[in-house]
């Protein structure tokens, strides 16, 4: 049973086992929550993308490097979908959860933290890119004991709240 909880503010502060990158499929940085990544985990992280990602990453797929400087032992990098690009296949947002999970099982890592992926620069709409945050880690088959939902703003924040409380079955609060 995998515990998933809401968290307001930046995700490269989790002390997590594993954070989760959105990253782009050249896997070189970026802007975003990838290049707030890299920005605070120092240059280590870049130098191993060049060396893991030689063809970079495809949408919808992961894979890993080590933290550097930051407090977590391992970066899960995940190519999400550029709705904004016109990628609107919502499959490959949902395997962008499953397969950063994979991946946290190969490491063995029990806690992770994701960013809500594809819900910046590449316009996934909010509301259901959370959707797909919640319910996708909430059907994972995992041995991860712990899922952050880190949100960026008191807005997302509030939203993904609201979708977890769905999911326990106590139903979203009426207007
Ligand atoms: P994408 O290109 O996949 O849309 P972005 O980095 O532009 O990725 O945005 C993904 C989400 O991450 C957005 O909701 C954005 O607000 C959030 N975000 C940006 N910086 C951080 C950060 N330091 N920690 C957590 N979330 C962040």
């Amino acid at each position: 049973m995998t515990a998933i909880t809401a968290v307001l503010g930046d995700i490269t502060g989790q002390r997590v086992d594993a954070i989760v990158n959105a990253a782009n499929t050249a896997m070189r940085g970026g802007g975003g929550v990838d290049g707030a990544i890299h920005r605070a985990g120092g240059p280590s992280i870049l130098r191993e993308c060049i060396d893991r990602f030689p063809d970079g990453l495809a949408a919808g797929d992961a894979g890993w490097t080590t933290a550097g400087e930051l407090p977590a032992r391992w970066v899960i990098h995940t190519v999400g979908p550029n709705y904004a690009a016109g990628q609107r296949d919502r499959s490959l947002l949902q395997s962008c959860y499953r397969r950063s999970l994979q991946i946290a099982d190969e490491l063995g890592a029990r806690s992770v933290a994701f960013p809500l992926i594809s819900a910046g620069v590449y316009g996934w709409p909010r509301e259901d890119a959370i959707a797909a945050a919640v319910d996708t880690i909430a059907a994972a088959d995992t041995r991860v004991a712990e899922v952050r939902i880190v949100a960026f703003g008191r807005d997302n924040y509030e939203a993904v709240r609201r979708r977890l409380e769905g999911q326990v079955g106590q139903g979203p609060a009426t207007a």
